[in-house]
């Protein structure tokens, strides 16, 4: 008896200690993301190119398939990893010029490759299937469609582009447990009630025009629920939840439609024009998911709480002027990056957004110019500016005032 009692205790502990260190290995990989950084990816833009050679860099173990073709005759790879029976399909850049989640991806994979005890556990559970790139035409130019100028994100049901078809391909052949569509917003996004910018926004997609919460809703709402659950210990109300409007012709609508659990992740803004910080929010929101989902927290539990988290909205422009002199009048101007690639590398070209009524309007830099004239382009301008126009360069008090973002 007594030595049966000492057993249990015995094996109460180690139990214990199992579980603490069990969770405690999701919070202290935050802090080793360093490590495990693809390092090949440190701005927004990569070429596709550069993609494909760090594919067949990862070994054998990933199993690297080719799928199929782009519109210009591009490769698109899967990678095939993991003797789980949960079976996990996920894709990135659908949006040639969403990076930051691809770059996570690498980062995932180098995790993958470490010995670290939880990644054995994700290997033994999950059988992965990750499409790094779907839109590698997109990728390239750095644009949101195809070459064909087609949001891929709105082909899910008609299917007219390749991209498209092979994604339904191979959704159909793989039949996964749970998809991962991964995407990036603009800067444009914030949380009202906290006024920060939306590091990380999240989705479980509609399946009917009335939005019902139904069982497969749940399940990712679960998910979505647990992953803000660990992102708010580091990113205090900063986390969004998207609209969830439906449209059967956007991709994670279609799949939730079909019954498989799908979420959205998108990748925000942390004050970092190449999304550096973030692809850390990014890499550590896929470890919260795949621990949850291995715990088959998906399967019950609180979903209500999804809704709980804020819908992010539009409420950030890129730089606020406040007061600013342009002739006899004071004005408040907002300016907005467009992004263009130029010699491989994305330039964010600053441009009239809005001027005037400008109320809860957030800058992620503001500067209240205390009426004083500005110098916009080199001329004491008298005229309001046009909406759209380019500042190349702004001078108060003869001083400039930087305008881009490198
Ligand atoms: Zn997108």
């Amino acid at each position: 008896m007594k030595i049966y009692l000492m057993y249990t205790i015995v094996n109460i502990r180690l139990f214990t200690f199992v579980k603490v260190k069990f969770d405690m290995d999701i919070n202290s990989l935050l802090s080793q993301h360093q490590n495990f950084k693809n390092q090949t990816f440190e701005s927004r833009y990569f070429s596709y190119d550069t993609v494909i050679y760090e594919l067949f860099k990862l070994g054998t173990f990933f199993g690297l398939q080719e799928e199929g073709e782009s519109v210009l005759g591009r490769k698109i790879y899967s990678l095939n990893f993991g003797k789980g029976t949960k079976r996990i399909l996920a894709w990135s850049q659908m949006h040639g010029n969403e990076t930051t989640t691809t770059k996570a991806l690498f980062d995932f994979f180098n995790f993958i490759s470490s010995n670290h005890k939880f990644t054995s556990l994700l290997i033994d559970q999950i059988s992965f299937k990750i499409i790094p790139v779907l839109n590698p035409d997109g990728a390239q130019a750095y644009t949101r469609a195809n070459a064909n100028q087609v949001d891929l994100n709105r082909d899910s049901v008609h299917l007219t582009q390749p991209e498209s078809k092979l994604l339904r391909k191979v959704f159909d052949a793989f039949s996964p447990d749970l998809c991962l569509n991964l995407h990036g917003q603009r800067s444009i996004f914030g949380i009202k009630e906290s006024q920060k910018t939306s590091a990380m926004s999240f989705l479980s997609p509609s399946v009917n025009q009335e939005r019902s919460v139904t069982a497969v809703r749940k399940k990712s709402m679960r998910l979505i629920h647990a992953i803000n659950q660990d992102l708010q210990h580091h990113l205090p109300n900063q986390i969004g939840r998207y609209d969830d409007a439906y449209n059967i012709n956007c991709i994670g609508d279609f799949i939730q439609t079909q019954g498989v659990p799908t979420l959205l992740f998108e990748a925000g803004h942390i004050d970092d024009y190449q999304r550096e910080d973030t692809r850390k929010w990014v890499w550590y929101s896929y470890l919260s998911a795949l621990n949850s989902f291995i715990k088959n927290a998906h399967e019950t539990g609180e979903w209500e709480a999804y809704f709980e988290i804020p819908l992010h909205e539009k409420i950030y422009t890129d730089i606020l002027f406040k007061n600013c002199k342009i002739g006899s009048k004071i004005m408040d101007i907002a300016i907005q990056y467009e992004e263009k690639l130029i010699n491989n590398k994305i330039k964010f070209i600053p441009k009239v957004h809005k001027i005037n009524n400008l109320e809860g309007c957030l800058g992620h830099k503001e500067m209240n110019l205390s009426s004083k004239q500005i110098t916009i382009n080199g001329e004491i301008s008298s005229k309001i500016p046009q909406i759209n126009e380019k500042w190349s360069s702004i001078k108060v008090d003869n001083e400039d005032i930087l305008l881009e973002q490198g």
